[in-house]
């Protein structure tokens, strides 16, 4: 497959921006200011952020076994998303319920969307999306796996079928895969010319950085690469991303404690009454308030009523009424938190 023909017409007739980086002793190239800031004296940030990212791009790349070349920097994945659609453009197709960005940044560049529900336990509807394949061409293909909001894994058998059929890029959005304790599809880069995946530092402790990463055969990097602005990563962030990378050990006792307290919040909230919690692979829990009336406006008025309830003792969960009518959704926090939310949820119940 050709993925530089997969680009829009555009797209392929563009150059990348080109910023070069040479070495100098007195740098008075670029309009900067001589003066930088004493209080940041760590990063000179009187001078533009290094447009490619070099030093955090290879720390990323040691860590998931790729080269540099593989591997685009973006200002959170959030902005990765808008470039890939920016890039190859639409249809996208993507299951429902999934991370709403999405159909939001696919409308916002008019894109065409096709949304394919997932099937009754929250897995891919493959035969559904091979006829979409088939009859609609995507251009784009997202899967969050593990799925926000739902939680799971997608049945990985699924996923590959996926990337097998589709003449598009498939991205595998991989935000909550630190929280789920596979790595299947960063060894199929190079196997899979159409294969994207998305990785983000913002759920294992570096949210305010806004450092997301896309890994994806070169040629993929190439196209995506001419949309991005040039200086789409600041010098804070790309210099706080390499020194928590550095300390691994710290990031990963992190992900480990996170995890154990998702077991515990499963296991505890599968013992409350009057809560149907959803088996969960990610940072977070859906789960399901069963309405006095069985109805859908029963189920909607409690998970409201629960919300509302939790928000006055304090804690601040996700309503999910409007896509996902009668559930809400807990991140997984400190031990401490969760016990209250647990303690909370008991009293509203
Ligand atoms: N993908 C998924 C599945 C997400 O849930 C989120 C965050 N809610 C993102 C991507 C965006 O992450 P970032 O902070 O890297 O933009």
């Amino acid at each position: 497959m050709d993925m530089r023909r997969l680009a829009k017409p555009n797209i392929r007739a563009l150059k990348a921006y080109r910023a070069e980086e040479i070495p100098c002793r007195i740098k008075l190239d670029a309009n900067e200011s001589p003066y930088g800031f004493s209080a940041l004296r760590s990063v000179p940030v009187n001078r533009y952020p290094d447009p490619e990212a070099k030093t955090l791009r290879g720390l990323v790349a040691r860590e998931f076994r790729v080269r540099p070349g593989n591997i685009l920097h973006g200002n959170g994945s959030d902005e990765l998303i808008y470039n890939l659609i920016a890039t190859f453009g639409g249809p996208a197709a993507y299951p429902v319920p999934t991370f709403s960005m999405y159909g939001i940044l696919s409308q916002a560049l008019n894109e065409a969307k096709i949304e394919i529900p997932l099937d009754e336990r929250f897995d891919l509807d493959t035969e559904r999306f091979m006829e979409v394949i088939k009859k609609q061409k995507p251009k784009l293909i997202f899967l969050s796996s593990p799925n926000n909001p739902t939680g799971n894994r997608f049945s990985s058998d699924r996923i590959r079928e996926i990337i097998r059929a589709s003449k598009g890029v498939v991205v595998v959005d991989e935000a909550y895969q630190p929280f789920s304790g596979r790595n299947e599809f960063l060894p199929l880069i190079g196997k899979h010319r159409n294969l994207v995946i998305l990785r983000t530092l913002s759920k294992i402790g570096l949210a305010g950085l806004r450092v997301g990463f896309m890994v994806a055969d070169p040629a993929v990097i190439n196209e995506v690469n001419k949309v991005r602005l040039p200086f789409n990563l600041n010098s804070l962030s790309q210099h706080a991303a390499a020194e928590a990378l550095k300390n691994r050990e710290q990031m990963h006792s992190h992900i480990r404690s996170v995890v154990s307290e998702r077991k515990r919040l499963l296991r505890e909230m599968k013992k409350t009454e009057g809560i149907e919690p959803y088996p969960s692979q990610a940072n977070f829990i859906l789960f399901k308030i069963r309405g006095a009336a069985k109805s859908v406006s029963g189920n909607r008025k409690a998970a409201d009523r629960i919300y509302e309830g939790l928000l006055r003792k304090g804690i601040l969960v996700r309503n999910m009424n409007g896509i996902f009518d009668g559930c809400l959704r807990v991140t997984v926090g400190r031990p401490a938190e969760n016990t209250a939310f647990l303690k909370a949820l008991r009293q509203l119940l």
